[in-house]
Formats: structure tokens, C-alpha cells, sequence
């Protein structure tokens, strides 16, 4: 893919919006420790239908604003993800990174549904349309590696198969459209606090290297709910609900509330509950909203399109 985006001078503007989906991830495939501290995975992504908005102006200097019902908790410094993606296309095309940044909320936070990452990769594009840079797909896909495993495909969406540490994208075709319920927890996890708890509860057993689930890819391309189901798989989970005891309550309220499977969505707190219709959802979100197992539940669908200007 070398193709220019369409941010050159003439659809240059003063003011950019750019929409990024949240994801979760299907198949979550953990191989053993690397000597660099990451994991090798197999890790298949499905972009799902929450969003969050970057918005960008220009300005006299880098400044982050935030707004949602998470806002708090979303640093406003250079260490937010998002004035990273800045930055890093202004140094490579030597300009100033004078940005105003704004961010319009709804991915949960340390929820394990790559909020961060959308808000860096919803940067990147909109800094790269407002200052007309026109960066290529890969261009933009290399930044977005070097910020981090799960940015590169929340750039692209849909779905894809990441493979080294996440960031290597194969996109994947997928046959339908698949009914996710969310359940959101108060307060979030640390991903690396779960990958290490994941690596402490292996302890000292041979871990097989991450593979794609055959099976699983085949149940994406049909578009098959109940053979997505069955193949759902989270090499995390029993870290997330090993460090978060009370995610098991959230998940047993969703599958006795109908759902075809229930999951930890990537490094959790959030839980996924893929239903097998638009009608199933809403009946296992009543469910999971009765249980009071969670402090919110989101309904939605995926697989949704990857960052795009408004
Ligand atoms: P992933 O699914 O990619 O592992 P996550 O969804 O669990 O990530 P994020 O919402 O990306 O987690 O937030 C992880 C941490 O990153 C937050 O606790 C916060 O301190 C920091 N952070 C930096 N930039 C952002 C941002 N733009 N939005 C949210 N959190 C951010």
C-alpha cells in the first residue's frame, strides 16, 4: 500500500476530525517471553463500533483537552498517546508539533479495548491531514508501530491478524457483521501488569509458540457467530481475572444471560459477549445491566472502519 491519503494542500483545513474505533481482539494467542521483554502473539483484531473523536486546530503550542465519562483519567501531558502521534509526524517532517488536541471520549480507559492507541493513531491521521504532509499508509503505519503493538491497527480497522509483538498486520475478510455486548469495570488493569501476571501463572511450563486459530479465521471469513464462538480465545484472561477476581461473576452473567461466548477483552477489564443477533445483544446487555456486575454495558457491533476523517 503506498498510495497518498487524501490530506493534500487543497483539502487542507483549520480544523480536523478524525473518528477511530475501538477493538477487541478474538483471538488472543500469547507465545513465550522474548529476550526484548515482549511476547510474541498471535493476536486477531476486530474493530468494533465505539469511538472516540480526535479533533485538531492549530495552536501556539501542544496542548491536550479531553472530554467523556473516563476523562479524568486521561493524561493531558506529552505522555498522553496521542501528543506522541504528534510529535513524532511533526520531528520526521521538521516541524513544530503547535497542535491543539482535542479528545472526545467513549473507549473505556485501561479497559483492554486499545482507547489509547485509537487516540494515537486519530492523531496521527489528523495532524498528517491539517498540516498536509500527506504521509503514505506506510508511513503512517511505521509511526504508528514505534507508538505502540496495538496502534497500527486502529489506523486500518476492520480486522487483521497481528503477528511479532501485534504491529505486523495481515487484514483479514470477514463474512458479516458480529453482535458484541461490552461490559465495562470501574477502574482499569495495567497491560503490562497483566502480560507479567500472565508470564508468573505459567511459571516455569513450556509455552507453545502463538498461532493463529484456523478454525477461528474460517468462522470471521463465513461471518458465523456460533463458529466464532466456539473459538474464541484469550491467552489473558485467566491473568485479568486472576489480578481482577470479581471479572468471573461479569462473565457468567453474560453467557447465562445468552450469550454465545463470553471473553476478557485483550489485557480486561472490560468483558466481550458476542451475541448471535442485534435482538440477543440487547437481551444479554439487560442481563449484564441486572447483574450489577459492571459499572456500564455498551452494545455494539464489527467489524468497523479503521481511523477516517469526519
Ligand atoms: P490496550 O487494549 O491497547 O492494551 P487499554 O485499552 O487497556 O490498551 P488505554 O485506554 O490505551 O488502555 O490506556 C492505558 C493507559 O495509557 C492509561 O491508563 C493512560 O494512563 C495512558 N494513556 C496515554 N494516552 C492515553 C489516551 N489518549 N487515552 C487513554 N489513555 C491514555
Amino acid at each position: 500500500m503506498a498510495e497518498a491519503l487524501p490530506s493534500g494542500p487543497s483539502s487542507r483545513s483549520s480544523v480536523v476530525t478524525v473518528r477511530v474505533p475501538a477493538k477487541v481482539n478474538v483471538q488472543l494467542a500469547v507465545g513465550p517471553l522474548r529476550s526484548d521483554g515482549f511476547h510474541d502473539l498471535a493476536n486477531v483484531f476486530l474493530a468494533v463500533g465505539l469511538y472516540d473523536e480526535v479533533t485538531v486546530t492549530p495552536a501556539d503550542s501542544l496542548r491536550i483537552t479531553c472530554e467523556g465519562p473516563d476523562a479524568e483519567h486521561v493524561p493531558l501531558d506529552a505522555t498522553n498517546l496521542a501528543a506522541r502521534a504528534a510529535i513524532a509526524l511533526a520531528e520526521r517532517h521538521g516541524l513544530a508539533p503547535d497542535v491543539h488536541i482535542h479528545i472526545a471520549k467513549d473507549i473505556p480507559v485501561a479497559g483492554g479495548m486499545a482507547g489509547g492507541s485509537a487516540d494515537a493513531a486519530g492523531a496521527l491521521l489528523a495532524c498528517d491531514t491539517l498540516w498536509g504532509t500527506g504521509s503514505t499508509q506506510d508511513e503512517l503505519l511505521s509511526i504508528c508501530a514505534d507508538l505502540g503493538s496495538d496502534v497500527p491497527f486502529s489506523l486500518v480497522g476492520g480486522a487483521a491478524l497481528g503477528r511479532g509483538r501485534g504491529e505486523i498486520l495481515t487484514p483479514l475478510e470477514v463474512g458479516g457483521t458480529f453482535h458484541w455486548v461490552f461490559a465495562v469495570a470501574d477502574g482499569g488493569l495495567s497491560t503490562p501488569a497483566v502480560y507479567r501476571e500472565c508470564d508468573r501463572l505459567r511459571g516455569d511450563a513450556d509455552v507453545p509458540g502463538a498461532e493463529p486459530s484456523a478454525d477461528l479465521l474460517e468462522a470471521l471469513r463465513t461471518g458465523d457467530p456460533g463458529a466464532l464462538a466456539a473459538t474464541l480465545v484469550n491467552d489473558l484472561q485467566p491473568a485479568a481475572v486472576s489480578l481482577r477476581p470479581s471479572l468471573a461473576a461479569t462473565l457468567s452473567a453474560g453467557t447465562e444471560g445468552g450469550a454465545l461466548a463470553a471473553l476478557v477483552s485483550g489485557s480486561g477489564p472490560t468483558c466481550a459477549f458476542l451475541a448471535k443477533d442485534a435482538d440477543a445483544a440487547s437481551a444479554v446487555a439487560a442481563a449484564l445491566t441486572a447483574s450489577g456486575t459492571c459499572r456500564a454495558v455498551r452494545v455494539t457491533s464489527g467489524p468497523a472502519e479503521g481511523a477516517h476523517v469526519r
